[in-house]
């Protein structure tokens, strides 16, 4: 199949395009480069270092002899858009490219602007024309299990058979999202429904858990292949960050009681479960939902198992929690859908995490220690007036 990857230089988007192209797939990536722009604002970068996008081809085709096609330019620019999905033609458009860090769609509100516009203007663009130039396309795009909250009920995958004043229905699922990042994906869920529904269109939608650990078997086969790994307090994901506290001595930073739980999953999944969706693509007319996600932990159990697994002393620290998130909460999530197309789940081991300290351990002096600290805060605080 031709598949077009939309987020290819990032965190993810990069092992899938390779896992793609290992499997026998034509593959391309598009990507604006936002998230390298992200790390000169914020003054971080990637723990292991990640080479530009030209190099990473030049090495993977060296590597396996196959070619992967690179698009720069921006979601936003739909002539860009349209244009490339009529050069490039693709059966399958994967759709990572997105502002995809909480924290930072809740610095202030240029930044939640940024987010929303950003995220749901660029997937708007995508659908016009996915529409307009082949509606057969197959939509894979990554949501998050973010988008639901945490209800106090069984979260199940997209949709909710309601029973109301005796007459029954079919329902989106009711999303309660945590940050105006979370609902930029709930408006792109929405907006990617409305399209299947109205035009025809086949859509995936993956909601996603946090997604832990660095290496795939394709991004192994060489350094220049590596992808991006995030420690600070804004893009870092919750076990990588509690993995390199631990290996920098740092204590590691439990928001709240630590009780808030999350599903997970592996980045080998991850790649996998993308495989899964775009060989198995849904219906036209159909927007099909399914969890992505493999195990739930809570960050409190997250942190002793950093803790148990590291070599050395590991101290935890609580700190009063910078969002505003439900403690103590229900937590059942239905995830059947992409098992049921065959994965095979990585769960959470102990070699996993070991594997992970070695490599921080080698990249430790790329850290910047003040990062890892918490500094944007849900809660706004009242704005004097300027001549006050
Ligand atoms: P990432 O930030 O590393 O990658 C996203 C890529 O999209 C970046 O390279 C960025 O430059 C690009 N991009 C952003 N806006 C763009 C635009 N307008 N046009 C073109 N390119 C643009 O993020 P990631 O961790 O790889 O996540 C990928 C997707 O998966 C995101 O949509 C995210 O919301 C979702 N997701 C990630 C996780 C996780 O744990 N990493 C969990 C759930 C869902």
């Amino acid at each position: 199949m031709r598949v077009l990857i939309l987020g290819g230089d990032g965190y993810l988007g990069w092992p899938t395009a390779l896992h793609f192209s290992q499997a026998g797939h034509e593959v391309a990536v598009l990507d604006n480069l936002a998230r390298r722009g992200y790390d000169e604002e914020l003054g971080v970068q990637s723990l292991v270092p990640i080479e530009d996008m030209d190099t990473r081809v030049t090495a993977w085709q060296q590597v396996s002899g196959k070619t992967i096609k690179n698009y720069v330019g921006d979601l936003l620019d739909a002539d860009f858009v349209y244009e490339t999905l009529r050069e490039f033609a693709p059966d399958a458009v994967i759709h990572y490219a997105e502002q995809r860090a909480a924290p930072y769609s809740m610095i202030d509100r240029e930044h939640a602007v940024y987010t929303q516009h950003n995220n749901v203007i660029g997937n708007l663009n995508l659908l016009f024309a996915i529409a307009e130039v082949n509606p057969e396309i197959h939509l894979v795009k990554l949501g998050t299990m973010g988008e639901y909250g945490t209800p106090n009920i069984d979260i199940e995958e997209g949709w909710l058979e309601v029973e109301h004043n005796g007459r029954k229905d079919r329902m989106l699922y009711p999303k309660k999202p945590g940050s105006f990042y979370h609902l930029s994906k709930v408006h792109d869920s929405h907006n990617i429904e409305f399209a299947c529904r109205i035009w025809g269109l086949r859509a995936t939608d993956l909601n996603q858990g946090v997604v832990y650990g660095l290496e795939t078997d394709a991004t192994k086969l060489d350094p220049r292949l590596a992808t991006r790994f995030d420690y600070d307090s804004v893009f870092g994901t919750v076990l990588n960050r509690f993995v390199i506290q631990a290996v920098l001595g740092e204590p590691l930073t439990v928001y709240g009681n630590g009780s808030q739980t999350r599903g997970f999953l592996d980045i080998r999944d991850t790649v996998e479960c993308l495989r899964l969706a775009v060989e198995n693509p849904a219906d036209r007319g159909e927007f099909r939902v399914f969890n992505q996600m493999t195990e739930s932990f809570s960050v409190a159990q997250l942190a002793d198992k950093v803790a148990e697994d590291f070599p050395g002393p590991v101290q935890i620290e609580r700190l009063t929690n910078p969002r505003v998130e439900q403690s103590d909460h229900y937590y059942n999530v239905k995830h059947t859908g992409l098992v049921d197309l065959g994965l095979q789940p990585h769960l959470l081991s102990d070699t996993l995490i070991e594997s992970l300290f070695d490599i921080v351990a080698a990249h430790k002096d790329r850290v910047n220690i003040e990062a890892l600290a918490p500094t944007v805060t849900w809660k706004r605080p009242a704005k004097e007036p300027a001549n006050a």
